[in-house]
């Protein structure tokens, strides 16, 4: 989506994206590169230097965005449907947590728009100064599958609220959701070029940007590996700044007087929340070894209670991994933790024969130097 348009690849190429509950083929979008790039980024600073959208009133700029809120109600479930096709979280979560977070999330930042002040610095002597906030100009902005309309969000409402253009990267796996939504925002009176979309693969189409000159400020949602080569490259070409936020191994802690059944309950959402896929996802639990027992049988029973399956289904809990390469490395982690020793209390295998599906896995007895440094969004 280039200019207010969609079109296709200048190489004309496509790639497939998969429905994981399968591994089919949902649809062939464009495969943007380099050139592609090129042409969103001079969109967006010719919407910039030259368009309406940063010479708005706040305002105004506040009403697209609220009259985007409103657009994201009207079609909620139709973009849902896109999101768990494509992503495979429940529908339930995506149509009645995330769709509304989202709508709300805009709502929020249309707030700021005419809220953004600068100062007036008392100063010693017959100075007067002030302080003034601008839009940087054109924004890079690449995202991760984990949560594709809300990173979406997170990183399109600042940008806009502030009076930036912009041109985002999706990830390769989940295209779909960015592209029906930015077609919304055209509806809601957003100027052409002003958020420009590029469906595409990392080191072509995501490095492109990453290294652009003419891109102002770049921010990255995704794994910490990529975020140190998204800052190299703005490091060796025009220095700009870079927002980064990673991935990490988080603990979750119980301590020797807590509510074991809500210690129970929140580590295993903290765990097995959005199919295990966040930056923050509680993989590793470390229990005061007074509760250490109950703790473990009760957070064995829960994850077999789990609801795994189609996550287009009512009641589903969790459904398939993303891809692939994803479901392969959580089995190869699996498989490391028995040879390193651990005891699996449940789960650990593929669930069903089609599709990304695992089990809710529970191992005990983990040594805290055996804990592998996953490094992902
Ligand atoms: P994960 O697949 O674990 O989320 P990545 O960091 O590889 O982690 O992906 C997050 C985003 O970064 C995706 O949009 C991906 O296409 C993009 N990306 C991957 N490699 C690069 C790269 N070398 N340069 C720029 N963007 C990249």
């Amino acid at each position: 989506m280039i200019n207010g348009k969609f079109v296709d690849a200048a190489s004309g190429k496509t790639f497939p994206t998969l429905d994981p509950r399968t591994g089919e083929v949902i649809a062939h979008v464009a495969e943007g590169d380099a050139e592609d790039v090129n042409r969103a980024v001079s969109a967006a600073r010719k919407a910039f230097d030259e368009g309406p959208w940063p010479k708005m009133t706040a305002y105004e700029r506040s009403m697209v965005l609220l009259r985007f809120a409103d657009l994201l109600e009207k079609h909620n479930d139709e973009i849902a449907t896109l999101e768990t096709w494509d992503n495979g979280k429940p529908f339930e979560q995506a149509a009645k947590i995330e769709l509304p977070m989202i709508a709300r999330l805009f709502r929020y930042y249309a707030g700021w728009a005419d809220k953004i002040h600068g100062l007036t610095v008392p100063a010693d002597g017959p100075y007067h100064i002030q302080t003034l906030h601008e839009p940087i100009g054109v924004a890079g902005q690449i995202i991760p599958w984990n949560f594709p309309l809300l990173m979406f969000a997170w990183k399109i409402g600042p940008a806009l609220a502030c009076g930036n253009t912009v041109v985002l990267k999706t990830a390769e796996q989940t295209p779909l959701s960015a592209l029906y939504a930015t077609k919304l925002l055209h509806e809601a009176g957003l100027p052409e070029g002003v958020v420009n979309v590029i469906s595409g693969f990392g080191p072509t189409a995501g490095a492109a940007l990453a290294r652009h000159m003419d891109v102002d400020k770049l921010a990255f949602t995704g794994s910490t590996e990529t975020g140190k080569v998204i800052l190299e490259l703005a490091a060796k070409s025009n220095l700009k700044p870079v927002t980064l936020e990673l991935g990490g191994k988080s603990p979750f802690i119980v301590c020797e007087d807590a509510d074991v059944d809500q210690a129970v309950e929140l580590a295993h959402f903290a765990l097995f929340f959005n199919q295990g896929q966040c930056c923050c996802s509680g993989s590793r639990t470390y229990v005061h070894e007074s509760v250490y027992d109950e703790f473990l049988e009760k957070a064995k029973a829960r994850a077999l209670k789990r609801i795994v399956g189609d996550p287009f289904k009512k009641g589903i809990e969790q459904g398939p991994q993303i891809d692939n390469k994803q479901f392969e490395k959580i089995l190869k982690y699996i498989r490391s933790g028995i040879e390193s020793g651990a005891t699996l209390e449940t789960g650990g295998e593929r669930l069903g024969s089609k599709g990304y599906y695992i089990q809710p896995t529970v191992f005990s007895n983990v040594k805290q130097d055996r804990c592998h440094d996953y490094i992902g969004p």
